[in-house]
């Protein structure tokens, strides 16, 4: 299984790439799926990659607007990936989330400076270097940065991604970039009232 660096493996697969037989498999632990539990409790994380395991705190973090515990990677609503998988891999959740810093601040957001011409005008427009929507990596900084909280109101966001808007302080449409610099934490009332100024 870990040859394959894989999360599941098939029958097929499994066959193909194991000394044991799939229905050998099958006949000690009766079904497939329990089979793959079972290994992967046992090979420890062999199921997850740390790309995996981290990306997986991003997406919680930003289901559930805040830092997540290390109770809320057990809650379905947040997490795919259990807790007891990050103890194993990383030790504490403290070392995950410790590692969790490094790979949110690594940033590959910056794409390529382009030159965007209007073929029916002819008028060259702002060239951004960035993409209008932040990515979740960025999203996550910028909650980190702004301590989960509304920046003009101080509102935590507590309410999951439905509540949290990602502001450009000098908007996109004047030429302001999506880098954590010029992005902010906005409540949903805030944002609209700054919408309306
Ligand atoms: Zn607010």
């Amino acid at each position: 299984m870990d040859k394959l660096g894989k999360k599941q493996i098939s029958i097929k697969e499994f066959d193909a790439n194991a000394t044991t037989n799939s229905s050998t498999v099958i006949r000690r632990y009766g079904k497939w799926n329990d089979a793959l539990k079972i290994a992967g409790a046992s090979l420890n994380n062999t199921f997850y990659s740390d790309e995996e395991l981290l990306s997986n705190i991003k997406d919680a973090w930003l289901k559930k607007g805040t830092q997540p515990s290390r109770r809320d990677m057990d809650n379905k609503d947040y997490s795919i990936i259990s807790s007891g998988t990050y103890l194993r891999h990383f030790g504490t959740w403290y070392k995950a989330l410790d590692c969790f810093v490094s790979y949110i601040s690594d940033n590959k957001d910056i794409v390529s400076n382009e030159i965007e011409i209007d073929n029916n005008t002819n008028r060259t427009t702002i060239k951004h270097k960035t993409k209008r929507d932040p990515s979740d990596r960025l999203k996550v900084q910028v909650l980190m940065r702004d301590g989960n909280k509304c920046r003009i109101c101080g509102a935590v966001c507590s309410g999951g991604l439905h509540n949290i808007h990602f502001d450009h302080i000098i908007p996109w449409s004047k030429g302001g970039e999506t880098v954590l610099e010029n992005l902010q934490v906005l409540c949903s009332v805030c944002n609209e009232a700054k919408g309306n100024m």
